[in-house]
C-alpha cells in the first residue's frame, strides 16, 4: 500500500528531538534518565505517575525532549537493523572516573554509522576520583574533539546523582536539535515506528509507538509490517486517553489484530481490506522466503550427508523437493 500523495504543499514545523542515552555499563545511563524524569516530567499536575510507554517526554524551558527509555545500543541497533531510524541525538555518557571503555567505543561507532549527532555527558563529576580532562583526551583520540579545544563536540560535565549541570545538558540537546532543524509535516499521512509491543491479557495487542510524520488519530487504520488495526484507544506518556498524537511523541495504542515487533514501521491506510491484504501478502512472502531457506539448507545437508554416506533419511524427506 502506497502512502497517499499530497496535493497540498508540505507544512514543515519543528518537532521535539528524540534522544537515546548510550554508554558503558555502570556509567550512569539509568541514573541520568531517572533524574531527568523525576525533575522534568510534569506528571504532578496531572496527579498521576508516568506510564511505561517506552519513551519519556520531558520539558525544559517550555520545550519538549523525548528520551527513549531503553538506554544502550541494543535498542538503537535493533531498530536500525529493521531500517527504522528513530534517534535524532545520542547522549554518550562516560564516567569521569572510569574513562572510555569498550562499550563507549561501540556506542560511539553505532552513532557514527547512523550519522547521529553526539553530545558527550561526562558523568560522576561529583566523585573525587573524577578526571574529566583525561576523558576529553581519550575522546579526542577517537575523533571527538571538545568544543573548548576547537572541535565541534559538545561535552557537558555532569553528575546524574546530584543533578549538577543536567539542566545544561538538556539545553545543549535543544541547541543541537535547533541546529539540525528537526521538523515534520504535521499534516502528512501519519506514520511512525514501534518501540515495543506486547499482548495484554485484557486489552489485547498493545503497541508503544513513536509518531514520525503526520498526526495520528483515534480511529485511524494502521498498516504495520506484520499486522494491522484500527486505533481503538490511545494513551500519552502520562496515561491520559488522547485523540491525537503529533510527531516525535510516543503513544500507547490499542486495537491491533496482532502484536507487532519492535522496529516495525506503520502507516495510515484508507481501508481495512487493503490493510488486511497487504499484511497477508507480506506474511505469505515471508513464509515463502523461509521455505526457500529451509529447502536450501536441506539440500546442502543432503549433499553433505551423501558425501559422508548417510543418504537414506534425508533423501526420503526431500523426495518431493528434488522432483520439483
Ligand atoms: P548504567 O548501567 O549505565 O545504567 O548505570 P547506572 O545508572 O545503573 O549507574 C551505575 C552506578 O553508578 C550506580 O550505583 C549509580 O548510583 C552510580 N552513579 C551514576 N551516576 C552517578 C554520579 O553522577 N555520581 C556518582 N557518584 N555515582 C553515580
Amino acid at each position: 500500500v502506497e502512502p497517499k500523495k499530497h496535493e497540498k504543499p508540505k507544512k514543515l514545523l519543528p518537532r521535539p528531538p528524540i534522544v537515546t542515552v548510550m554508554g558503558h555499563v555502570d556509567h550512569g545511563k539509568t541514573t541520568l534518565l531517572d533524574y531527568i524524569r523525576k525533575t522534568n516530567v510534569t506528571a504532578r499536575e496531572f496527579g498521576g505517575i508516568t506510564q511505561h510507554i517506552g519513551a519519556s517526554v520531558v520539558e525544559h524551558n517550555g520545550k519538549k525532549i523525548v528520551f527513549l527509555d531503553t538506554p544502550g545500543h541494543e535498542a538503537f541497533t535493533s531498530m536500525r537493523a529493521r531500517g527504522a531510524q528513530v534517534t535524532d541525538i545520542v547522549v554518550l555518557i562516560v564516567a569521569a572516573d572510569d574513562g572510555v571503555m569498550p562499550q563507549t567505543i561501540e556506542a560511539l561507532n553505532h552513532a557514527k554509522a547512523a550519522n547521529t549527532p553526539i553530545i558527550v555527558a561526562i558523568n560522576k563529576i561529583d566523585k573525587p576520583s573524577a578526571k574529566p580532562d583525561r576523558v576529553k583526551q581519550q575522546l579526542a583520540d577517537l575523533g571527538l574533539i571538545p568544543e573548548e579545544w576547537g572541535g565541534d563536540t559538545i561535552m557537558v560535565e555532569i553528575s546524574a546523582k546530584t543533578g549538577l549541570n543536567v539542566d545544561q545538558l538538556l539545553e545543549m540537546i535543544l541547541l543541537v536539535a535547533e541546529m539540525n532543524e528537526l521538523v515534520a509535516d504535521y499534516e502528512a499521512t501519519p506514520q511512525g515506528v514501534v518501540i515495543e509491543a506486547e499482548l495484554d491479557k485484557g486489552k489485547g495487542p498493545v503497541a508503544n509507538v513513536i509518531v514520525q510524520q503526520g498526526t495520528l488519530r483515534r480511529g485511524d487504520i494502521l498498516l504495520f509490517e506484520t499486522t494491522w488495526g484500527r486505533v481503538r484507544a490511545m494513551m500519552d506518556h502520562l496515561g491520559r486517553n488522547v485523540d491525537e498524537v503529533t510527531p516525535s511523541l510516543p503513544a500507547k495504542i490499542l486495537g491491533l489484530e496482532d502484536v507487532p515487533q519492535a522496529g516495525e514501521r506503520f502507516i495510515k491506510v484508507d481501508d481495512e481490506r487493503a490493510a488486511r491484504e497487504a499484511v497477508e501478502q507480506y506474511m505469505e512472502k515471508k513464509r515463502q522466503q523461509e521455505m526457500q531457506a529451509v529447502k536450501r539448507t536441506s539440500l546442502e545437508e543432503l549433499f553433505e550427508q551423501m558425501e559422508k554416506g548417510e543418504k537414506p533419511v534425508v533423501r526420503m524427506i526431500l523426495k518431493s523437493d528434488v522432483q520439483g
